[in-house]
């Protein structure tokens, strides 16, 4: 195939998801020509996402109409290796967006900055409790940098995203009806936070009878219009639901499309190119610059880009696949515990108890914009894990989702799967019920990797990223211990009936359980476990940048993606103030 070469740019951002656009904006900002490689296709929320259509969760949620192309491109799975892992060839587990904002565009806006405990993780359990404490096999390290290191740039991201909240310690002052937990913040949340629910209020209750401190979790759907960091206006959440895996028509929901593109849109130094599929990263004879990228375009022509900057934000798994297929870094190696591309992929722990009421009604119409009510008196620091026996925590939280009336139709345990007693119980439920769930950390381990399947190959002919992983017994005994405490306040909730969900004994790719995969290309302080230097920035190509959930050496609690885009703040800052005065390793 003939190659086209095209014009050289300063700097190339491959994915114009929630990390892409960021640093695409704080780049183009400093002046650099920039150009956003996207492999999805372009989308004008005003005009693709309108009401009432934008609410069909046939189309965008069962259907998934804005998620990766599995025909083109997916993962092969395996739950070890003794397995010959397969093709996932139906969205399931997890669901990557592709199409200009990523899956960032159709995220639910939980947005919780993760505890200082979770960046010194390692330092910080075994100074507590001992080096032997971790369970074996348990690789999961500190990331090279601490909280207070990156809390300017969790407030930068939280005024971006105009995230709602309420301070729960404000430069070490612990405040009233705030998180008391978290790690100091410099100043308030940009929005108030959210209003509580009927739901909320009952579990605020029976959660403080038993000694918790609730307080209304952090989102990034507007509760009030904001003008945000990039001049760009935000209306307020009108809380109508269909919100996580839709895009909202009302422009309240942060996310690449509202709250940074089209300010990018307006730059004379920035270009974007939707559907170009980005296969590789170019180097130098010597492997240790980067020359650009080789991308298809849509029409199936291969087109080489020059670039002096490379930022690769395309994703958990095509961050580390585009490294393994480029040939930078070394491989992992769960046989030796060598190498570090494919090393410490993790995901995240979640579990709920339904509570199901005869004399009470909720309007689960009202809702989405991720309205919680949380607890986080059960994470990092907080709890005595002497006589637990695992390491890692959660989150518990009341939230209103909205009403999805296709996926989410609770009954009681015992209810006949089919058939009239079916529906006559998820008549009498559907308004009567709602969840508790947990959200809980997941540790990495030597032997839960990517890499590349030496069988299975994309529509270009590329091996598709290979998955090994299964839960450990850590997961599953921090998962039994959080069961116990929500079952207590359940019943304090006192409702008609209460359903546990099960503790998955392997992981399966099946059923929905959230699109937080981390790991891969993780950062850190050493070159031996990691990809990226704390600036996210390759140790072995100096001149790119890999940025996502797959520098996270280990996953937390609190869902992603709010550390997700402070780490593209962070490394876009480490790019201006540090990389374009001295180009170079910045470690
Ligand atoms: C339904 C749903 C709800 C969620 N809710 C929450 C939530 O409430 N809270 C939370 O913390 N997280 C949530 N998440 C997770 C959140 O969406 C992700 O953490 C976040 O989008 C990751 O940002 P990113 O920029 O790394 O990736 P993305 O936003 O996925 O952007 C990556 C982009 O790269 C593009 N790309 C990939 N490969 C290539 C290539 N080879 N060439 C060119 N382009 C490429 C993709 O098409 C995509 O546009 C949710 C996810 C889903 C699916
Ligand atoms: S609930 Fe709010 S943020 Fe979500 S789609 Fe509706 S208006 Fe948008």
């Amino acid at each position: 195939m003939t190659t086209t070469k095209m014009k050289p740019v300063d700097a190339v951002v491959v994915g114009s998801g929630v990390v892409g656009s960021i640093m695409a904006m704080e780049l183009a900002s400093k002046g650099l020509k920039v150009l956003c490689l996207e492999r999805g296709r372009m989308i004008d929320p005003q005009h693709d996402f309108v009401m009432p259509y934008v609410n069909d969760e046939l189309k965008y949620d069962r259907h998934s109409d804005i998620f990766q192309n599995l025909s083109r491109e997916t993962i092969s799975f395996r739950n070890n290796a003794s397995q010959t892992a397969l093709p996932m060839r139906e969205l399931g587990s997890f669901k990557p967006g592709e199409m200009v904002g990523g899956t960032g565009a159709h995220w639910g806006c939980n947005a919780r900055r993760f505890l200082p405990h979770d960046f010194e993780f390692r330092s910080r359990i075994t100074e507590r409790y001992g080096s032997n404490f971790f369970p074996e096999g348990c690789t999961s390290q500190d990331w090279g940098v601490t909280f207070d290191d990156v809390e300017p740039y969790y407030d930068q991201f939280e005024h971006i995203y105009g995230v709602g909240g309420k301070a729960g310690n404000l430069n070490g002052e612990i405040q009233p009806g705030g998180n008391p937990h978290e790690g100091p913040r410099s100043r308030e949340y940009p929005n108030p936070a959210t209003r509580r629910t009927p739901q909320g209020e009952l579990f605020a209750k029976a959660a403080t009878e038993l000694g918790y401190t609730p307080f209304q979790g952090p989102a990034a759907a507007m509760t009030q219009d904001y003008t945000n960091l990039y001049k760009l206006m935000l209306g307020e959440c009108q809380r109508g639901g269909f919100c996580s895996s839709h895009v909202c028509s009302q422009g309240a929901k942060a996310n690449p499309l509202t709250a940074v593109l089209p300010a990018l849109y307006r730059k004379e130094n920035f270009e974007l190119r939707p559907l170009c599929n980005v296969i590789k990263v170019n180097t130098d004879s010597t492997g240790k610059k980067a020359t650009g990228v080789t991308y298809i375009d849509a029409r199936g022509r291969e087109v080489e880009q020059p670039a002096e900057i490379v930022v690769l934000a395309t994703y958990c798994f095509n961050n580390t696949r585009l490294l393994l297929l480029s040939g930078i870094g070394t491989p992992y190696d769960p046989q030796t515990g060598r190498g570090v591309v494919g090393r410490n992929y993790s995901y995240q722990t979640g579990g709920r108890v339904h509570v199901f009421f005869d004399d009470r009604e909720f309007n689960p119409f009202i809702g989405g914009g991720m309205v919680n009510t949380s607890i986080d008196d059960l994470n990092g620091d907080v709890i005595d894990r002497s006589n637990l026996g695992f390491v890692g925590g959660a989150y518990v939280a009341v939230s209103s989702f909205g009403a999805t009336p296709i996926k989410n139709k609770p009954v009681p345990a015992g209810t006949p799967r089919w058939g009239a007693e079916w529906k006559k119980a998820v008549a009498q439920y559907y308004r009567r019920s709602f969840a508790i769930s947990i959200h809980g950390s997941c540790q990495s381990y030597r032997h839960n990797y990517l890499d590349l399947d030496p069988t299975y190959k994309d529509a270009n002919g590329l091996p598709l990223l290979r998955m090994t992983f299964d839960w450990h017994e850590n997961e599953k005994k921090m998962l039994a211990f959080m069961y116990e405490r929500i079952t207590e306040i359940a019943k304090a909730m006192k409702p008609s009936k209460y359903a546990a969900h099960h503790i998955y004994k392997k992981y399966t790719i099946v059923p929905y359980q959230s699109t937080h995969n981390m790991g891969g290309a993780v950062m850190g302080a050493d070159p031996a476990t990691s990809v990226v230097n704390k600036y996210l920035q390759s140790w072995d190509v100096p001149n790119l940048f890999v940025v996502g959930g797959s520098a996270f050496p280990h996953n937390a609690a609190q869902g992603p993606t709010e550390t997700i885009g402070m780490l593209a703040c962070w490394a876009a800052d480490g790019i201006k103030e540090n990389y374009l005065q001295r180009p170079g390793p910045l470690v």
